[in-house]
């Protein structure tokens, strides 16, 4: 991957970004043995061969993880409650963390990777990217409640709308499929709260072009840089 060679130190753990940008200016960094002073210097990571005062750096490894997540996993990397974490389910030597959040009772789709840029991407609202769940209601929801919701509602003071809602069986009208492209907080329960439908059961069925297919709940599959290379 081409990147900056200031921002590839610093992802290669060699110093802060401020750090490794004295370094370059005090020439103490070449670039397949030549002095580079310059910190917008491009390098590609898999190829070039970057040395700190003589030492190689090793690029950090970028693993990503797609895991069907179960209930009762929290999706914070630390929980004072000492509840159980989606990432004791994944065994891999770096330090992951999950893209988003989902409740500790939601299941399905959740993508674990140590790639800042690739989860900020993901996660930052301008980019819309696409998250779809099934939703099972407390009651059947009627028409009218449906169309308020795709064309929106008032929700943190703001207006707030599902892209798409569904129903799968139009003869059990509690089972709904819903597209979304943000990922507030309880995002889809608060919807349906505020219209007075409780959300009994909650599956993220994908997020981007993933989904778990092939996956039973608690298992996880590598995501390959193909996959991300298509979103990413
Ligand atoms: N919306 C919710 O309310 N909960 C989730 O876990 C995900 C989206």
């Amino acid at each position: 991957m081409k990147i900056r060679l200031n921002r590839f130190l610093s992802e290669s753990g060699v110093a802060s970004r401020r750090k490794s940008e004295e370094f370059i200016k005090e020439g103490r960094v070449t670039v397949n043995n030549k002095q580079v002073t310059e910190l917008a210097t491009i390098i590609d990571d898999e190829i070039d061969i970057v040395k700190v005062d003589g030492e190689k750096v090793k690029p950090e490894k970028k693993v990503y993880f797609l895991l069907n997540k179960p209930k009762g996993y929290i999706t914070t990397t630390s929980d004072e409650q000492g509840r159980k974490k989606v990432t004791d389910l994944i065994k891999t030597k770096e330090k992951i963390f999950p893209v988003g959040r989902l409740d500790f009772d939601t299941t399905g789709v959740l993508i674990l990777t140590n790639d800042g840029d690739f989860a900020n991407f993901l996660m930052h609202p301008s980019n819309k990217i696409l998250r779809e769940y099934k939703v099972l209601l407390d009651k059947p929801i009627t028409e009218e409640d449906k169309n308020r919701l795709v064309k929106g509602i008032t929700l943190d003071a703001k207006k707030s709308r599902f892209l798409k809602l569904y129903y799968p069986n139009k003869d059990f009208k509690e089972s709904l499929i819903v597209t979304v492209s943000e990922g507030r907080n309880h995002f889809v329960k608060r919807m349906f709260s505020a219209l007075g439908y409780n959300v009994k059961k909650l599956e993220r069925i994908s997020y981007a072009n993933f989904n778990v297919k092939g996956i039973p709940l608690g298992s996880y599959r590598i995501i390959s840089k193909e996959e991300i290379k298509k979103v990413y």
